[in-house]
């Protein structure tokens, strides 16, 4: 087995490895950074996240780095401040027996004239962001014309955060016969293109195979109805005591949804998410490294970077709309070394979404059951009863005990114990003793909703209104005031659209736009003749087809699909519903930012 002891690395960074306590080099480090030592070479190196590529590029970097001089002598470009942070400290930590060596961070949202002034004082590495690091050249603080190495971490991530053309620029201020390594988990196309344009035929370096998870994640999934997505979440969390865990969703609305109904249901949760100032986020980043937060909820922009060790369960509260952001995600557990679970909440009509993520990952999922009420009880009694076994007794107590057992005197243990764990099984017993089932088995390719109980709408507004069917779900969803997933089997097309809700719903829904406009135009819904709900005796149907409704004054020009076919005179009430009415938004509000935000019980 390689030792770090073999692969050229001076007294002083191995001292710095034993400091830390690494034993033997990974992967990724055993093939760099012998070459990297030993000459000058660009290079492409590809390992999953949490394969210790920070040492990877870090001790060759600090090796041979001139410390004597005070010229800036390496850049390492990654995408995000949290990362930046994270490699200057890594740095730093290596460094420890290098002296004269400084090593300053740049990025956005702090002082750029504190950072200038560490650049002054002499900084052989510098660890920026894009989008500062331009901003510094361009205002002459910065000089990268000497530079003999050039890192861009993360590549990756940094162009899916769309820095390319920050990159370029910065590079055109860097001299051409510098090495530059680049580090990524994945070989996007956009990667290879950056390392053919900037790189002179680099050595090329994978561990694993290439765009595979981690080899110690597993990843599961759990089928439910859209509708159950939170209760299930809460399940796997109740299932898993000792969770410290990253829930993914789509949107920062449902980001900061999820994250409001965990906190509300007594959770150690916090959202992060680019709505948030920085300095909230450091707050919550702070928390969650501290395990005062268990479960962070996140955006996958937000999450970039998050580099945290033993997070133990990843949870794709909803599947990313690009499946290969999946990576990503799982790559946050299962880091150095540890085993760590991804779990994915799927509804039946995105399990086809999960053989495509197999495909990428290589790896296949587990189809597994959400745990039901009485097995969760059942968990959390054996947590108990085990946190009690391997708690160390806390002897500030002791002066209390003779009052303690006074209070007890009588109980046999037996009793005693029962009525212990009597507590706790209470607290569980009760949320969980008319608990449903929430899995629903994927075979059956009926949809989501049964169809006595859905109503299907027809809207005559569509994606030349702006929507797509994320933002007309939202939309819908607010302005009805309904949870999470009331709306569903939202479809978008040009003019027109459709969507789902129980029927339940029905009445609520033809409601509300009765008199509704939107821009000043008038919005119109519909019961669909077909693909959804069965005809009712109760349904309030409407006798045309009509889109649009011509009105009689502030009509535009009809431009829905349906146009102005039903000449059905529409009465205006102003939409005094809506007017004033405070929670709602007001009629011709734009769709898109969706009001003031409401919380609501599931
Ligand atoms: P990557 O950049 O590939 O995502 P990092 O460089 O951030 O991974 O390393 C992940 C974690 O593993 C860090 O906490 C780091 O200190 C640790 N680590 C790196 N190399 C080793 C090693 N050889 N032995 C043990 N731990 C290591
Ligand atoms: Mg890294």
């Amino acid at each position: 087995m390689t030792k770090f002891t073999d692969l050229g690395l001076n007294e002083a960074l191995l001292r710095a490895v034993a400091d830390m306590g690494f034993e033997t080099p990974s992967e990724v480090q055993e093939k760099t950074i012998p070459i990297l030592l030993s000459k000058e070479t660009d290079m492409v190196s590809l390992a999953q996240t949490g394969t210790g590529k920070t040492a990877a590029f870090g001790f060759p970097l600090i090796q041979k780095i001139d410390a004597n001089s005070r010229t800036t002598q390496g850049l390492i470009l990654s995408p995000t401040r949290e990362l930046c942070l994270q490699i200057t400290n890594e740095l730093k930590n290596y460094s420890k027996y290098v002296s004269g060596l400084n090593i300053v961070a740049i990025y956005g949202g702090a002082s750029i004239n504190d950072q200038a002034k560490d650049i002054k004082r002499g900084a052989q590495i510098i660890v920026a962001t894009p989008g500062r690091m331009k901003d510094m050249i361009s205002r002459r603080m910065i000089d990268i014309s000497k530079i003999a190495y050039c890192i861009l971490d993360e590549a990756d991530e940094m162009l899916n955060m769309g820095f390319y053309e920050d990159i370029t620029e910065i590079l055109s201020h860097s001299p051409k016969d510098k090495s530059t390594w680049l580090f990524s988990a994945t070989m996007p196309k956009e990667v290879a293109t950056i390392a053919k344009k900037f790189m002179n035929t680099p050595v090329e370096i994978t561990v694993g195979t290439k765009n595979t998870g981690t080899k110690n994640v597993t990843h599961e999934y759990y089928t439910v109805n859209a509708r159950d997505r939170y209760q299930a979440l809460r399940r796997l969390a109740d299932a898993n005591p000792d969770i410290f865990s990253v829930v993914f969703c789509r949107t920062k609305r449902d980001t900061q949804k999820v994250a409001e109904n965990l906190i509300e249901d007594g959770y150690n949760a916090a959202a992060l998410h680019g709505d948030l100032s920085q300095n909230q986020r450091d707050l919550v980043m702070k928390s969650f490294r501290n395990r005062q937060i268990q479960m962070l909820v996140a955006t996958d922009v937000a999450a970039r970077g998050i580099d945290v060790d033993d997070i133990t369960h990843v949870i794709n509260y909803q599947l990313p709309d690009e499946i290969e952001i999946y990576t990503h995600r799982s790559g946050r557990t299962g880091r150095a070394g540890k085993n760590g679970v991804s779990m994915t909440i799927v509804s039946k009509s995105e399990v086809r979404k999960i053989r495509s993520i197999e495909k990428i990952i290589q790896q296949k999922f587990v189809a597994k059951d959400i745990p039901n009420g009485m097995g969760i009880c059942e968990i959390q009694l054996f947590h108990l009863a085990n946190s009690i076994k391997n708690t160390e007794i806390n002897h500030d107590i002791d002066s209390y005990l003779p009052n303690i057992e006074e209070v007890l005197d009588g109980l046999s243990k037996e009793d005693l114990i029962k009525k212990v764990f009597s507590v706790e099984f209470s607290r569980f017993y009760s949320r969980y003793k008319n608990a449903k089932e929430l899995n629903v088995s994927e075979g059956n390719q009926r949809e989501d909703h049964a169809d006595e109980d859905t109503t299907r709408y027809f809207l005559n507004v569509g994606s030349k209104d702006g929507f797509d069917w994320m933002s007309l779900k939202d939309f819908l969803r607010d302005l009805l005031n309904l949870g999470k997933d009331d709306v569903y089997r939202v479809d978008v097309k040009d003019s027109f659209s459709f969507f789902n809700t129980d029927t339940k719903h029905q009445e609520l829904v033809l409601g509300i736009f009765e008199d509704f406009k939107l821009e000043g135009r008038h919005v119109n819904v519909e019961v669909s003749k077909d693909g959804g709900g069965k005809d009712r005796g109760n349904r309030r149907r409407r006798d045309d087809k009509s889109g649009f409704r011509k009105k009689r004054t502030d009509d535009k020009p009809s431009s829905g699909a349906f146009g102005d076919k039903g000449k059905r005179d529409y009465k205006s009430k102003d939409n005094s519903k809506f007017a004033g009415g405070g929670k709602r938004r007001s009629s011709d509000s734009k769709p898109q930012g969706t009001g003031g935000r409401r919380r609501r019980k599931s």
